[in-house]
C-alpha cells in the first residue's frame, strides 16, 4: 500500500499518511499535492495520479501529545538497539526487557522497559541488571517525541520522490 510523505506549509515533513487518508484531505481541500506517483487512482467520477507528497496548506504546529507505550515506539525510543550489549537488530531480533523484574514489583512502563536481544534477554533471565553482571548504555525514560527519522525508517524502501523533502531532519537508512 503506498504511502504518503505529508508537509507542514512550510515543507517540513511532518509524518507518513496512507494514501487514502491523502486523497481524502485533498478533496477537502486541505492538502496540495507536491509529488506523485505514477500510478492512477480511479474512482466512479474520478482518476488521479495517487500522491506521494503533500503539503498542508494550513499551518500545524507540530503534535506534542505522549507518545503512545507500544513495542514498536520502544523499539523506536532505543534506536532498535538492546540497551545491555549495544548490538543493532531488526525487530524479529528483538523483545522488551523489565529492568526490574516484574516478579520483583517491576512495572510495564517507559522508565523500566528496554529493547533487548535474545540473547541478553536470555542471560539476564528473571534477574536485576546488576545481579547478572549487566548494565544499561542508557536509563530508560518516556521519550517526547518520535522524530520523522523514526517514521521513516520502516519503510522498506522510502519512495524517491520523497528524497527532496527529508534532506533536513532525517538519515536515511543505506
Ligand atoms: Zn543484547
Amino acid at each position: 500500500m503506498e504511502q504518503v510523505l505529508l508537509l507542514n506549509i512550510t515543507y517540513e515533513p511532518l509524518r507518513v499518511i496512507n494514501w487514502k487518508r491523502a486523497v481524502t484531505m485533498l478533496t477537502l481541500g486541505k492538502v496540495e499535492v507536491v509529488e506523485e506517483y505514477d500510478r492512477e487512482i480511479h474512482s466512479v467520477s474520478f482518476a488521479i495520479r495517487l500522491p506521494s507528497v503533500v503539503r498542508l496548506l494550513r499551518f500545524v504546529k507540530k503534535p506534542n501529545t505522549p507518545v503512545k507505550f507500544s513495542r514498536q515506539n520502544i523499539y523506536i525510543r532505543d534506536d532498535y538497539r538492546c540497551q545491555y550489549c549495544g548490538g543493532r537488530f531488526s525487530p524479529t531480533d528483538l523483545t522488551w526487557d523489565h529492568v526490574i523484574p516484574k516478579a520483583r514489583g517491576g512495572k510495564t512502563e517507559w522508565e523500566n522497559i528496554v529493547t533487548c536481544c535474545i540473547d541478553c534477554n536470555r542471560k539476564k533471565g528473571g534477574r536485576k541488571p546488576s545481579e547478572a553482571s549487566m548494565t544499561l548504555i542508557r536509563k530508560p525514560k518516556m521519550p517526547e517525541w518520535l522524530p520523522i527519522i523514526k517514521i521513516t525508517f520502516w519503510l522498506r524502501h522510502v519512495p524517491q520522490s520523497w528524497h527532496d523533502y527529508l534532506y533536513w531532519n532525517v538519515e536515511l537508512e543505506p
